[in-house]
């Protein structure tokens, strides 16, 4: 791991260089949020954000996806053949990526890159992305990812990582081999200051310190499934959604997705596109019969999947970085955090608690 201090200046002139050999990726002000989007020579990433509100699933994930296109004209020779649109392979440098953010990744990757089932799609813009996080010094009061395997400068996921020098500039430690990468090709020279490690690590207890929101997920495993299926505060949390299917949109380690036809006169095209299992139309089957048919059914699976079913599975914690933007977010104010605390709670209080 290299450490050494970067001031603005050389920050904005490195990661000018990138461009021709890196596709720049950064946040950008768009209203009152900050978003992902490619920089142009001369831009700026801006950091001034807490967390941006897509998160940086959709660099390596995107919303919508054209896997293959075709003609329907019976003229052409091609006609009604599919032909796979291959994705743009240009190495991709993303700056400002929030350590929950990339934290995600690994825990998407259990679904995407599994020794029964290799996402190409996915593991390209993966492998050919290379992720500088920047540290999260002020975080939000919906934040509890120490309590969620993630952390204000947790490094998973990461090549690089910025951390903020309250006295300007940043410093910037490199993690992995496309990190070092990286910092060759913006032209970043290892100048490293004493202590800085120490100063580092320091910042790092503080900003943890400031993540006041936790979630207990210790009993989770403990819990009976069924029981846990069967509890009777469902209806309680279920009762004000909507099913707007916003959590799962914005949440950095919801996968699903689902691929469909679309045509245009003559034209068609095959894409994937994200899903959510708040939408009623995710499992209908062809028969007509739908196993979540009902609204409480839908947000019950949401809450089973991230917080038992995949903790059962992989016994690696649950299926969330507490980036809280589900709860930031949601129009009618369900909270991923009681609802954990609810199921954490339910063998040991035996009755449903109050949402
Ligand atoms: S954001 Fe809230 S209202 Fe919308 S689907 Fe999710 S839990 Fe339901
Ligand atoms: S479930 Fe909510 S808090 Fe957890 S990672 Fe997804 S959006 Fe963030």
């Amino acid at each position: 791991m290299t450490t050494f201090q970067l001031d603005s200046d050389r920050l904005t002139e490195g990661i000018d260089r990138l461009h021709g050999q890196y596709r720049v990726i950064g946040p950008v002000a768009e209203g009152r949020f900050h978003n992902f989007r490619p920089l142009q020579p001369g831009q700026k990433p801006d950091f001034d954000f807490r967390n941006t509100r897509m998160s940086a699933k959709q660099l390596v994930y995107p919303q919508s996806q054209v896997m293959a296109e075709y003609h329907l004209d019976e003229t052409r020779e091609d006609s009604h053949i599919l032909k796979e649109v291959l994705p743009d392979e240009t190495p991709r440098a993303v700056f400002g990526i929030r350590p929950c953010d990339a934290d995600a990744f690994g825990l998407v990757r259990r679904n995407f890159d599994t020794e029964e089932y290799k996402d190409p799609y996915w593991i390209q813009a993966y492998e050919r992305a290379t992720l500088v996080g920047l540290a999260c010094e002020d975080p939000c009061r919906s934040c509890f990812c120490t309590s969620a395997g993630s952390g204000p400068y947790s490094t998973g996921g990461l090549d690089a990582l910025l951390v903020e020098d309250p006295d300007g500039g940043y410093w910037f430690q490199s993690l992995t081999e496309k990190g070092e990468r990286l910092r060759e090709a913006a032209g970043w020279k290892e100048e490293a200051g004493s202590g800085v490690e120490d100063t580092i690590a320091e910042r790092k207890k503080a900003a943890e310190s400031r993540i006041v929101s936790q979630v207990h997920t210790d009993q989770l495993r403990n819990q009976a499934t069924l029981d846990l299926y069967e509890a009777p505060f469902w209806e309680d949390v279920a009762f004000s959604c909507i099913n707007c299917g916003t959590c799962t949109y914005l949440c950095p380690t919801c996968w699903c997705f689902d691929i469909q036809d679309e045509t245009h006169g003559k034209k068609g095209c095959r894409m994937r596109n994200w899903d959510s299992c708040m939408y009623p139309l995710f499992t209908l089957h062809g028969s007509g019969h739908n196993p979540r048919g009902e609204k409480i059914q839908r947000v019950r699976q949401r809450f089973m999947h991230k917080l038992k079913y995949y903790v059962d599975k992989y016994d690696n914690g649950i299926q969330c970085v507490g980036c809280g933007r589900c709860v930031q977010y949601c129009p009618v104010n369900i909270d991923i955090r009681r609802v954990c605390e609810l199921m954490n709670q339910r063998g040991s209080t035996g009755a449903a608690c109050e949402v």
